[in-house]
């Protein structure tokens, strides 16, 4: 099964990801994490993305979608993309990957949440986790960037009939009890 979960940062993908793969046995691919693991651990990648993500940005889909393509040849067929596909662009590439392969996408959770609410969750991880992008100018851009970029992302799926959209409001529970009942 190949899952994909979507939303504006502080949506809670990170926290909804590690309920699924935990429930359903999947591999979990999220990519802000490797980018950050590469940042502490100063790799040639981590160098690559650090001033994007420092500054907002999205690091480029010439550093991006080579990682994510790399990594996923190498787990077959059982995965969750969390923060992947984030552009238009890494949605196309990977429908050529997956036909390449002769596979799909099954599943697209789209966590929605209140713009309001968003910032308080990021305002609040900020001073809890330090994220050097969960500044308030930053976060501001950052959802600026989710509304321009990635939410075509969601309308891309949205033809196959395999998007679910998942109210993202609630508590930690509330949201899960959506998901796993489409699970
Ligand atoms: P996240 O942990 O998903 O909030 O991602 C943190 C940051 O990592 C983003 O703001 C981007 O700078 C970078 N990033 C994560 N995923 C991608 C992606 N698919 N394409 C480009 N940049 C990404």
């Amino acid at each position: 099964m190949k899952l994909i979960i979507v939303g504006p940062p502080g949506a809670g993908k990170g926290t909804q990801s590690n309920r699924i793969v935990k429930h359903s046995g999947l591999r979990w691919l999220s990519t802000g994490e490797v980018f950050r693991d590469n940042i502490s651990n100063g790799t040639d990648l981590g160098r690559a993305a650090k001033r994007y993500m420092d500054a907002g940005e999205f690091v480029p889909d010439n550093v991006t979608i080579p990682m994510v393509e790399g990594t996923l040849d190498a787990w077959g067929d059982n995965y969750l993309l969390d923060g992947y596909p984030r552009n238009l662009a890494q949605a196309e590439a990977l429908s050529s990957f997956l036909d390449y392969r002769q596979t799909q996408i099954d599943l697209v959770f789209n966590l929605h949440v209140e713009t309001d609410t968003l910032v308080d969750r990021l305002l609040g991880r900020a001073k809890i986790e330090g994220r050097v992008d969960d500044t308030e100018p930053v976060i501001r851009h950052r959802l600026a960037v989710y509304l321009d970029q990635t939410k075509p992302v969601t309308d891309y799926y949205r033809g196959s009939g395999i998007v679910h959209d998942i109210d993202g409001n609630g508590t930690v529970d509330q949201v899960w009890d959506q998901i796993a009942a489409i699970l």
